[in-house]
């Protein structure tokens, strides 16, 4: 098998169940250490359930997305005039909170309906055609064919901001990254920042990336440096008299709050995350290995 991205050999990683059925070989590339599946032929099973039980981020992550966005938005591409579009956009959450902040987003997804941006799907308007920027959030990792697919976008527009969680080094086994998440099966391509790098050399564009799981794609000169967008990224200034004068509002905002109020609550999202796992783990073909980010 060959690399999905640059072409070169593939090398089988570990075999293992997908769906609790299906025996599956996960492949890397001896180059750009791309891990790719076999040929997905289980995918329509897969997105039978497209929001899997398991994403316990599915309101959290957009929301974080939005304020990464926006900050992209106004630093990038203030006064395009083209709308935005968000690809693989679930139900809706991210476009309606977009549009919420007065930011022209329209909803586009093959698998799942559009509940709260109705009237804002992509299939709304058929006369757009170009978009100022895609966002693409928790898609990367979807596609089987992801130079096909990039190049589609850029069809669309001149720019990708997209998320997936770059693979760790050293990668054996299923077990080792929970990320594969073969017991939903929507998972069957799986990046390091040379098959990032890759990707930009294939299509033409400029990599921009956080090294961790936000990336861009471009092909416009957007005048931004990586730390920058590492910034962006992060929400953390990359200029140190910004990160100062950020720190000094957080410390005033605390200040104004009431007593009782100073700590905020634990989050329940990484336990909501147990108690699911608790509550499923008798499905066939669920690891033995559990958290850690994913959707
Ligand atoms: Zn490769």
């Amino acid at each position: 098998m060959n690399c999905n991205i640059c072409g070169r050999p593939a090398e089988p990683l570990f075999t293992t169940r997908v769906l609790g059925r299906h025996e599956v070989t996960y492949h890397r590339c001896g180059r750009c250490g791309f891990i790719q599946t076999d040929e997905p032929f289980w995918l329509a099973e897969a997105y039978k359930d497209a929001i899997n039980i398991y994403d316990v981020w599915a309101v959290s992550r957009p929301i974080h997305d939005c304020e990464m966005v926006v900050r992209l938005i106004d630093r990038c591409f203030a006064g395009t005039g083209l709308p935005f579009l968000d690809f693989g956009g679930g139900h809706g959450i991210f476009t309606r909170r977009m549009r919420d902040k007065g930011y022209p987003f329209l909803r586009s997804d093959t698998y799942t309906p559009n509940l709260y941006a109705r009237c804002f799907d992509v299939t709304d308007y058929p006369r757009e055609s170009r978009f100022a920027l895609i966002a693409c959030f928790e898609v990367f990792e979807h596609l089987p064919d992801p130079i096909k697919e990039l190049r589609a976008l850029f069809e669309l527009a001149d720019t990708v901001v997209f998320s997936t969680n770059i693979a760790p080094a050293g990668l054996k086994k299923e077990g080792d990254w929970n990320y594969f998440s073969p017991y939903h099966g929507q998972h069957v391509s799986f990046y390091t920042v040379a098959a990032l790098e890759e990707l930009a050399a294939a299509t033409g564009s400029r990599l921009y990336t956080d090294r961790l799981d936000h990336h861009l794609l471009t092909r416009a000169n957007l005048r931004l440096t990586q730390a920058q967008f590492v910034g962006i990224a992060s929400g953390h200034p990359s200029n140190r008299l910004r990160r100062l004068l950020q720190k000094a509002g957080n410390a005033l905002l605390r200040l104004s709050r009431p007593r009782s109020q100073w700590k905020p609550r634990e989050s329940l999202t990484f336990a909501d995350f147990n108690r699911v796992c608790e509550i499923t783990k008798k499905e066939p073909g669920f690891p033995e290995n559990k958290p850690g980010v994913m959707d």
